[in-house]
């Protein structure tokens, strides 16, 4: 963490300048950074985010199994694999959604790879729910239905995140207000208002802003774009797999219940100090909707976080039946008030 390991980083790249550190993931360190000369780049981004992954930091591991994979679906990929392979699905998915962090350029040098992406200046939805404890459901709402359209755009083109948490949710905060709540009013600054717990951030005053779904370490193409046709070998394929491939994409479903389940309580819906335990936890879907934390929630929420917290990944919402919810789809209560 010391400014020595952060020279190193700088010294082998000379079209970025780093400004500082803003994230640290398992294998990466995040800098905010400044494109550095008058390229296409530094003139359309004044700032971007850059994920720098250490050649000899990362060993080669197996990937995520799938709760749906099953066994014989474990990869291992060299260092340089897993981090093509992530800037490869990068670049695919981050072509026209809103609600996916943008690609912006790829560089290798001696020690270093450096994933360069569009800067979220509010950070990760994690810090929003560690300050705020949790959310309205209307705020909660707004977020979620962010992540819908994201893994909606993924799951359309064939790709499965794998690794949907708040930690890998971040957010641009509103710059202009349309119709601002009169206690937003006194500020400009929106994120100033956050900062102070004003956490009256309806949809209808522009929520917290625009979501973005990011990192995809742990992606996996299931599909080739449109044609529904399986990766791999095509027509050798055992019936299970290719079962187990469809129903794959469910695990990010779990993922969208997870985060809404945390949001609109505080905590998750699965926890345990010991891991056996935990696993064990997860993979009976024992949580409950804890009092007196869930008593004031809706029974529209609580169905919503109960389709998407099914332990059978067919019976569970695909991410078609999510967007299409009830309770997902009414309207806010802010935007109601509105006009
Ligand atoms: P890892 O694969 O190591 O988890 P991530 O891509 O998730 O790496 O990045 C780690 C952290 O860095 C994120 O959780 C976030 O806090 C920060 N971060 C990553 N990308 C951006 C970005 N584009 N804008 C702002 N912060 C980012
Ligand atoms: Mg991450």
């Amino acid at each position: 963490n010391g400014p020595s390991s952060f020279f190193n980083e700088q010294e082998e790249i000379t079209d970025y300048f780093l400004v500082d550190k803003i994230g640290e993931g398992a294998f990466s360190r995040v800098f905010r950074a400044k494109p550095v000369g008058d390229s296409f780049l530094a003139k359309n981004y004044k700032e971007v985010a850059i994920k720098v992954i250490k050649k000899d930091h990362l060993t080669p591991v197996a990937t995520a199994t799938t709760a749906a994979g099953g066994a014989g679906n474990t990869e291992k990929l060299s260092t340089k694999e897993q981090v093509l392979k992530e800037v490869t699905l990068h670049k695919i998915v981050s072509g026209n959604c809103p609600n996916v962090v943008k690609f912006i350029d790829f560089k290798e040098t001696r020690s270093y790879y450096y994933i360069v992406q569009e800067l979220l200046k509010g950070g990760e939805i994690f810090n929003v729910i560690v300050k705020f404890t949790y959310f309205s459901e209307d705020l909660s709402r707004h977020i979620i239905r962010q992540l819908g359209v994201a893994v909606k755009h993924l799951h359309s083109i064939g790709i499965v995140h794998r690794d949907i948490k708040p930690e890998n949710l971040l957010y641009e905060p509103i710059k202009y207000i349309a119709n601002p709540h009169p206690k937003l009013r006194e500020s400009d600054d929106p994120n100033t208002k956050l900062d102070e717990g004003v956490f009256i951030l309806g949809v209808g005053s522009g929520g917290i802003g625009t979501v973005k779904l990011t990192d995809f370490g742990l992606s996996k193409q299931i599909y080739h774009d449109n044609t529904k046709t399986p990766c791999g070998t095509v027509g050798y394929t055992a019936p299970e797999v290719v079962k187990d491939e469809r129903y794959s994409m469910q695990v990010d479903l779990w993922g969208i219940g997870c985060v809404l389940y945390t949001m609109l309580c505080g905590f998750p819906p699965f926890y345990d100090d010991k891991i056996d335990v935990l696993t064990e936890k997860i993979s009976r879907g024992e949580y409950t909707f804890l009092s007196p934390w869930w008593d004031e929630i809706s029974d529209g929420a609580k169905n919503c976080v109960r389709n998407l917290l099914e332990v059978n990944p067919e019976k569970r919402y695909d991410i078609d039946e999510f967007l299409a919810d009830p309770w997902l789809n009414k309207y806010d209560s802010e935007v109601n008030l509105k006009s």
